[in-house]
């Protein structure tokens, strides 16, 4: 397959081999999540479910960020301790991104459980002469390394542009810094460890540098996130890998675009944020994934109302089609197959569009679209198809929503036994005599069982309650 670079700018194959070592970063866990980590979450889990897809055995790394900033100010401003915060807002992701059938990470490390390996980290790059230390601070020391700019596309002068605090301290204005010492918010917040130059706490962008090569090596196969990510952040991680071990640390650099709200950018400022809970109060959490595979994941994604309300009428014409292919599988288990008078040849060629999609840049509307189209060739048969036709069928559709991480949680609708099988004839002639009252309560004693009776054109199907 292939995706496209960011580092490279261009579509490039992901190598033949067994095994994929991917990082993504993760949340920094001071607040509820939002749509945008929600997109970011689910892009990934669908490219990560396409790789085990093709065969790949994928070794998938989601950090938590639990010392920063922002934890540290609202673990002050709410009198609790930073491991606190973090535990709290971490502990909420996950509930959300679970609802959104994310799966568990292979490992999510958290930066306060790796101290010791970012002090030796920070220390092997002092000692090469990529970082120096003011005052208990430790930076790293941009003009050291020859590839700056390079992720990011920026010349020289537009990355000197971006620090607009002037700091006489530091050597550089692009300088950054990889170990903090300790303020008295830090000390507050019990956010505070030891090391070689102080007491003091890790800088961002280092945490994901050591994280990254400790559980996965270097180099490694793919680094994702949001494209927010890409500078300084991803800039930065790339600089102090690359001048630690002396290679290009990651192969493909792979970054989703926004969610915007209703055309404009979700910020704090604008007052638009939209929280993971708030949209799964009123949709279901495959809703809402659908609809952030909607769009192709390095275009925006617009949210409004309109949008995952038409998102949740494709979803729901796709479950009703794949559903009815089931109680008819159901049915013709339970009174016997027939001939069919259909050609499904089709459905193969499907699933090999739906691949070729995926392999190009991982385009889920395209992928999506594949599906409906699959969706309304199941409506087109389910009645004149042969039980080992809509098999197939289920299955093809099964397959290609299990990458999209939709319909997780299916279940078959049952084949009925000689006994109820009997109980559904007596209530359909029952109908014809008009008898309602035995009809209904015939239909009630299946209801007690939590099978729902549904009277079709073509005779009585079923379903789970
Ligand atoms: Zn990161």
């Amino acid at each position: 397959m292939e995706i496209y670079n960011t580092l490279t700018r261009k579509l490039e194959s992901i190598e033949r081999k067994d095994e994929i070592r991917m990082y993504v970063c993760g949340i920094t866990a001071y607040d509820y999540s939002h749509i945008g980590h929600a997109r970011s979450a689910v892009f990934f889990d669908t490219f990560r479910r396409f790789l085990e897809f093709l065969g790949y055995r994928v070794i998938y790394v989601q950090n938590f960020t639990d010392v920063d900033d922002k934890i540290i100010k609202r673990a002050v401003k709410e009198g609790k301790t930073q491991k606190e915060i973090a535990e709290k807002y971490i502990a909420e992701y996950m509930k959300d991104v679970q609802e959104l059938n994310v799966r568990r990470a292979t490992y999510h490390p958290k930066v306060t459980d790796h101290i010791p390996d970012i002090i030796d980290f920070v220390g092997r790059l002092l000692e090469m002469g990529h970082a120096y230390e003011v005052d208990g601070d430790i930076y790293f020391h941009v003009p050291s390394f020859s590839h700056y700019g390079e992720l990011s596309k920026q010349s020289l002068e537009e990355l000197n542009r971006h620090r607009i605090e002037p700091d006489e301290r530091k050597k550089d204005v692009k300088d950054f810094a990889l170990w903090k010492a300790a303020k008295d918010e830090d000390i507050l917040a019990k956010a505070v460890f030891d090391s070689p130059w102080g007491k003091g706490r890790p800088g961002w962008h280092i945490e994901c540098s050591v994280m990254a090569a400790k559980y996965l090596g270097v180099p490694f196969d793919i680094h994702g996130g949001g494209k927010d990510l890409i500078f300084p952040h991803h800039e930065n991680e790339r600089a102090q890998s690359y001048a630690l071990y002396g290679v290009e640390p990651v192969r493909i650099w792979v970054h989703n675009d926004f969610v915007m709200i209703r055309g404009e950018k979700m910020s704090k400022s604008l007052g638009n944020i939209v929280k993971i809970r708030d949209i799964l109060k009123r949709y279901s959490g495959e809703v809402l994934r659908y609809f952030l595979l909607t769009a192709h994941y390095r275009s925006p994604l617009d949210y409004s109302e309109e949008a995952i309300e038409r998102a949740k009428k494709a979803y729901e014409y796709l479950r009703t089609a794949l559903l009815n292919v089931d109680m008819e599988i159901a049915y013709l288990k339970t009174f016997g197959d027939r001939e069919s008078k259909v050609e499904v040849a089709e459905v193969e060629k499907y699933m090999k569009d739906f691949v070729d999609a995926m392999e190009h840049d991982l385009n889920t509307p395209r992928a999506i679209a594949i599906l409906h189209t699959t969706a309304n060739f199941a409506n087109k048969v389910v009645y004149t198809a042969s039980l080992s036709q809509l098999e197939e069928i289920f299955s093809t559709f099964k397959t290609m929503s299990g990458i999209l991480g939709i319909f997780e949680k299916w279940k078959r609708v049952p084949e009925l036994g000689n006994e109820d099988k009997n109980r559904i004839i007596e209530r359909e002639k029952a109908r014809t005599k008009r008898n309602f009252d035995l009809a209904d309560r015939i239909r009630d004693e299946f209801t007690e069982k939590g099978i729902i009776l549904i009277d079709t054109p073509k005779g009585t199907r079923w379903r789970w309650k």
